[in-house]
C-alpha cells in the first residue's frame, strides 16, 4: 500500500488523540503524511518521500527547517539549561531588539503562543480602557481562544456568533465584526457603539490570504480608532519579521497601541509577544492591575533561537529582497493566469482559484475549493506540501534554493 508508514501512524494516533492530530489543520483526509525529518526547505517522510515544503509550519521557520546557525544558538543555550523560573539576561536583550524594530512598542512581555499574546492583548485593551467590547475583522484569525473565535461573516454590527461548542454566546456577544478593507463599517461600528476596547486585526490578512490592505485601510482605521477614543492591536504573529524587520507598522508606517508577536520571533521554537505604548503596558501585573503569568514564559531556548533569528535578519542587508525576489521569479515563471490569480508580499504568496484576488472574506468564500482540493492533491503528488486550504498562507524561506523554485514552478504550471 502505498503511504503505508503514514497511514498506519495515523490509524493508531486516531484512537489516542482527537482527529488523531495535535492541531486540526493537520488532519489532512484521508490520512496525513508523518514527517520525521525536515531539513532547509524539504521534508521527509515516514514513507520515504522528499517533499519542497512551502508551509514552513504555517509561517515560523523563514530561515529554514533545521538552519545550522539556529541550531548551535540552541545548543549553546542547552549546555546552560533550558527553563530558570527567574529572569535570565535573555529577557532585557531580547526586549530590547523588539521595541527597537517595532514603533508601536515601547515595551513588551513574552508569552509562549501567539493565542496567549493575543488573548493578553485583549484583556490589557479592555483594564486600560475600562471598556468591554472588541472588534475584529471578519476572516481575521488571532488564535483558538473564546474572544475571537466568532464565526466570521456575519454582518458588521451583528453581535458574534460562537465559532465553536464550549464558547459562552454571552462572551462573544462583546466581539464585533468588520469587512476587511472597508474603513466605512469599522467608522459606523465604532460610532453606533461607544464600548468598544480595541479594533485587533492582522494588517495583512494571513489566515484567508495574503489578502492585502488596498490603498489607505490602516492609515485610515488608524485614525478612525483614534478619534473614537478605541485602540488599535496589530496582530503581526504572521507578518512581524515576515514582510520585513518591523513587520506591517513599519511598511505601511502604521503605529498601532498594541501589538502581538509569535512564529518567526521564535526561531521555530513556541513564543509569543506582546507590547505596546509604555502607559498602556504598565497597567501589567506586577507594576498594573491587568493580570498575565505564565510558567514558560520568556523561556531560555525560544529566546536563544529567536534573538539568534533576529539577528541574521538584522545583518543580512538583501535578505527580505532575496527572499520577495524568489516569490516574484515564482509568480513570473507561471506566465498568464487563466482562472486564477496568484497574491504575494514578500515571502507570502498563494494562489487563489478566484479570477481576481480577493479583498476580504466574503470574496475569499467565493474561490474554487474543490478545484483547488484536486490541485493541492496534484502538487503533493508532485513532491509539493502546500498548506491544505486554499485558506492558508504560503511562504518561502531562506532555504528554497534555486533547484527548489524550478521544482515549484514546474509543478505550478503542470497542476494549476
Ligand atoms: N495570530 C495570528 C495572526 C495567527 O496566524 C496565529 C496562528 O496561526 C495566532 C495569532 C495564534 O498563534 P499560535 O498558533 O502561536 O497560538
Amino acid at each position: 500500500m502505498k503511504n503505508k508508514s503514514s497511514s498506519d501512524l495515523f490509524a493508531l494516533a486516531k484512537t489516542l488523540m482527537p482527529g488523531g492530530v495535535s492541531s486540526p489543520v493537520r488532519a489532512i483526509r484521508p490520512y496525513p503524511f508523518y514527517t520525521t525529518r525536515a531539513h532547509g526547505a524539504h521534508l521527509e517522510t515516514a514513507d520515504g518521500t522528499t517533499l519542497i515544503d512551502c508551509c514552513m509550519a504555517y509561517g515560523p521557520l523563514i530561515l529554514g527547517h533545521a538552519n545550522p546557525l539556529i541550531r548551535k544558538a540552541i545548543e549553546g543555550q542547552l549546555e546552560k539549561g533550558w527553563l530558570y523560573g527567574t529572569p535570565s539576561p535573555l529577557e532585557p536583550e531580547f526586549a530590547k531588539l523588539l521595541t527597537d524594530d517595532h514603533p508601536g512598542m515601547d515595551m513588551v512581555r513574552f508569552v509562549s503562543s501567539g493565542s496567549e499574546a493575543t488573548m493578553a492583548a485583549i484583556r490589557l485593551a479592555r483594564g486600560f480602557t475600562g471598556k468591554k467590547d472588541i472588534v475584529k475583522v471578519e476572516g481575521g484569525f488571532h488564535g483558538a481562544h473564546d474572544a475571537v473565535l466568532v464565526r466570521a461573516g456575519s454582518g458588521a454590527t451583528t453581535l458574534g456568533v460562537p465559532d465553536s461548542a464550549g464558547v459562552l454566546a454571552d462572551l462573544v456577544a462583546h466581539t464585533r465584526q468588520v469587512t476587511y478593507n472597508d474603513p466605512e463599517a469599522l467608522e459606523s461600528v465604532l460610532s453606533a457603539h461607544d464600548d468598544v476596547a480595541a479594533l485587533i486585526i492582522e494588517p495583512v490578512l494571513g489566515n484567508i490570504g495574503p489578502i492585502l490592505p488596498q490603498d489607505n485601510y490602516l492609515r485610515e482605521i488608524r485614525e478612525i480608532t483614534k478619534a473614537h477614543d478605541v485602540l488599535l492591536i496589530f496582530d503581526e504573529v504572521i507578518t512581524g519579521y515576515r514582510i520585513g524587520i518591523g513587520g506591517a507598522q513599519v511598511k505601511y508606517g502604521v503605529r498601532p497601541d498594541l501589538t502581538t508577536l509569535g512564529k518567526i520571533i521564535g526561531g521555530g521554537l513556541p513564543i509569543g509577544a506582546f507590547g505596546g505604548r509604555r502607559e498602556i503596558m504598565e497597567q501589567i501585573a506586577p507594576q498594573g492591575p491587568v493580570y498575565q503569568a505564565g510558567t514558560f514564559s520568556g523561556n531560555p531556548l525560544s529566546l536563544t533561537a529567536g534573538i539568534a533569528t533576529l539577528r541574521y535578519l538584522h545583518d543580512h542587508a538583501s535578505f527580505y529582497q532575496d527572499l520577495e525576489q524568489k516569490t516574484r521569479g515564482l509568480e513570473e515563471s507561471m506566465g498568464g493566469m487563466t482562472g486564477g490569480s496568484f497574491v504575494r508580499l514578500g515571502s507570502m504568496f498563494k494562489y487563489f482559484f478566484r479570477s481576481v484576488p480577493p479583498q476580504n472574506y466574503r470574496e475569499v468564500k467565493e474561490c474554487d475549493t474543490a478545484a483547488f482540493g484536486a490541485f493541492w492533491k496534484r502538487m503533493l503528488d508532485a513532491g509539493i506540501f502546500l498548506p491544505p486550504s486554499q485558506f492558508e498562507t504560503n511562504f518561502l524561506s531562506a532555504a528554497h534554493s534555486d533547484r527548489d523554485l524550478s521544482a515549484l514552478a514546474q509543478a505550478y504550471t503542470k497542476c494549476r
